[in-house]
C-alpha cells in the first residue's frame, strides 16, 4: 500500500528511518539561513529540516535523512503523501486544465465532488454543498450560512476551540498565544461555552457538561439569538479532547429544539481519521453543516461546507463563492483521495492504528508518571504530560519529549490550550513496522525523563 509504483520522485522511498546526517544537515542549514531573510518570522515550523520527497510514513528531507510521518502535515495526507493515485488524478487534470473559475466556466469534478459529500456525511437528508479553499474559509461559510438561514446573529463555541485564522475563526478559536496575541479588534457575536474535558473536569458526565454549557447560553446569550453552535467534534488544536459521551447528542438534541444551527468542524476528525468516516458517527449525531477541508484531497488545498439543502439554498445565487473555491486540480485529487479512503477502507485502519498505538502508550503510562492520560480515536490519538500525581500542565516536558522525538528521526506534533498534549496523526497507509519504530523511540525519550 506504501510503495506504490507509479512514477515520481517518492516512489522508490525507503520506508524505514535513517539519519545520515546531524539534523538539521548541511542543505537545510543553508536553506533556514536564506530563509530568514525572506521569509516572514510569523510562519513558525515543526522541522528543522526541508522537505525533498514523502511517501507513505517517510519524510526524506534535502539532506537525504528518513523521518518517521506522525503527523501527515497536521492530519492532512492521510492516504499518505503523493499517493500514486492522487498524484496521477493531479498530472492528468493539470493537462488539461488548472482553472476557470467555477462561478465563471463550471466543471464535472466540483458536482462529483459535492455528490461524494452528500454520500459520505452524517445523515440521509438531502444535502448541498459549496466548495472553498482552506478550512477557515469553510468555517467562516458555514456562519454565513447559518446567519443567512436563521436571521440571527450570535455564533456559539466551545471552549478549547480552534476553528482557524482568519479575523471571524480567530474570534472562534479560544487560545490567544500564538494565534489571537494583538491581533484583534476581533468579529463581534461571538460567545464561548464549557467544553467536556474529562480529565480536567471532575468526570461531569457528558450530559451534564451539555447542561452546563446550554445554561450559560440561555442566560448570558438567549437561546433565541443564536444562529449556529459552532464545534469539533474531538477538539483539535485543543488537546485531541473526546467529550464525554452524550455530550454532543445533548447539544445536537438542544439545537434542534432551539432552531439554532449545529456546525460541525470535522476539518481535523473529518474523513477516516478517528476510525469512521467522520466523527459525529461515534456519538450518533447528524450536524446541520459539516465543514471540512484537511484529509479531503490527499494534500491539495479544498474545502467545503456541506448540509441540509433547505438551510444551504436560503443563500441568494452568488452570495457564495471565490476565485479559487473548488479549484479542478483540487477537485481531481479529491476524487482520487476518496475512492482509496472508500476502497482501501482507510477508517478501519485508523481503528488498527488505534489498538496498536494504545497497546504501547496504555503500558508506558504505569512506567512514566508524567504521562496524565492517552486519549483520542483512530489514528487522531494524544498524551497529555502533566507534572506526576498532579494535574499541572507541563509544556517543558512536552517540548523536550517533541524535541527528543524529533532529533531521533520522528516527527511528533505538539497541541493543546496548556502545551502539554503530545499528538499522534499518522497518515493512514503507514506499515505497523514504522509506527512500532515510531513508539520505540517516543518510549526512550519519554523514559529519559530528567
Ligand atoms: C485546521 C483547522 C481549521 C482551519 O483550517 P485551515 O485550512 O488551516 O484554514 C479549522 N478547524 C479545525 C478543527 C482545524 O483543525
Amino acid at each position: 500500500m506504501t510503495s506504490g509504483s507509479a512514477p515520481g520522485n517518492g516512489a522508490g522511498l525507503v520506508q524505514t528511518r535513517s539519519l545520515v546526517t546531524p539534523l538539521p544537515g548541511p542543505r537545510s542549514l543553508e536553506i533556514a539561513a536564506r530563509r530568514s531573510t525572506a521569509v516572514a518570522a510569523g510562519v513558525a515550523s515543526m522541522l528543522p529540516v526541508y522537505v525533498a520527497r514523502a511517501r507513505g510514513g517517510i519524510v526524506e528531507d534535502v539532506d537525504g535523512n528518513r523521518l518517521v510521518d506522525m503527523g501527515s502535515g497536521i492530519a492532512v495526507t492521510s492516504v499518505g503523501n503523493a499517493a500514486p493515485e492522487v498524484a496521477a488524478a493531479v498530472a492528468a487534470q493539470a493537462a488539461d486544465f488548472t482553472h476557470t473559475c467555477f462561478m465563471v466556466g463550471p466543471y464535472e469534478s466540483y458536482v462529483a465532488v459535492c455528490e461524494a459529500l452528500s454520500r459520505l456525511t452524517p445523515g440521509s437528508h438531502e444535502k448541498r454543498s459549496v466548495l472553498l479553499s482552506s478550512g477557515a474559509e469553510a468555517v467562516e461559510n458555514a456562519v454565513k450560512i447559518a446567519r443567512r438561514a436563521t436571521g440571527r446573529d450570535a455564533v456559539v463555541v466551545l471552549d478549547h476551540a480552534y476553528h482557524g485564522r482568519t479575523n471571524l475563526t480567530m474570534a472562534m478559536t479560544a487560545k490567544a498565544m500564538p494565534y489571537k496575541a494583538g491581533f484583534g479588534p476581533f468579529a463581534s457575536e461571538i460567545y464561548r461555552a464549557p467544553a467536556s474535558y474529562p480529565l480536567r473536569d471532575g468526570g461531569l458526565a457528558g450530559d451534564e457538561a451539555a447542561r452546563r454549557a446550554i445554561s450559560m447560553i440561555d442566560k448570558q446569550v438567549g437561546a433565541d439569538a443564536v444562529a449556529a453552535l459552532v464545534l469539533e467534534p474531538i477538539l483539535g488544536e485543543g488537546g485531541f479532547i473526546v467529550p464525554a459521551s452524550g455530550f454532543l447528542a445533548t447539544l445536537a438534541a438542544w439545537a434542534r429544539q432551539n432552531g439554532v444551527v449545529l456546525v460541525a468542524d470535522e476539518i481535523q476528525t473529518g474523513f477516516a481519521r478517528t476510525g469512521a468516516m467522520f466523527a459525529c458517527e461515534h456519538e450518533g449525531v447528524v450536524p446541520d453543516l459539516v465543514t471540512t477541508a484537511k484529509g479531503i484531497a490527499g494534500g491539495l488545498p479544498l474545502a467545503a461546507v456541506t448540509g441540509r439543502a433547505e438551510l444551504m439554498d436560503t443563500v441568494h445565487p452568488g452570495g457564495l463563492g471565490g476565485t479559487y473555491g473548488g479549484n479542478p486540480v483540487a477537485c481531481a485529487a479529491a476524487l482520487a483521495a476518496i475512492e482509496l479512503y472508500e476502497r482501501d477502507d482507510l477508517a478501519a485502519r485508523a481503528r488498527a492504528i488505534e489498538s496498536r498505538l494504545r497497546g504501547r502508550l496504555e503500558p508506558l503510562r504505569s512506567e512514566a508518571p508524567q504521562l496524565a492520560e492517552v486519549r483520542g480515536r483512530g489514528a487522531m490519538l494524544a498524551v497529555e504530560i502533566t507534572r506526576p500525581g498532579s494535574l499541572e500542565p507541563d509544556a517543558v516536558e512536552t517540548a523536550r519529549i517533541a524535541r527528543g522525538c524529533l532529533e531521533r528521526g520522528v516527527l511528533v506534533l505538539t497541541c493543546g490550550t496548556y502545551g502539554n498534549v503530545v499528538r499522534f496523526l499518522p497518515p493512514l497507509v503507514i506499515d505497523d513496522a514504522l509506527l512500532d519504530d515510531a513508539m520505540d523511540v517516543f518510549a526512550e525519550v519519554v523514559l529519559a525523563a530528567p
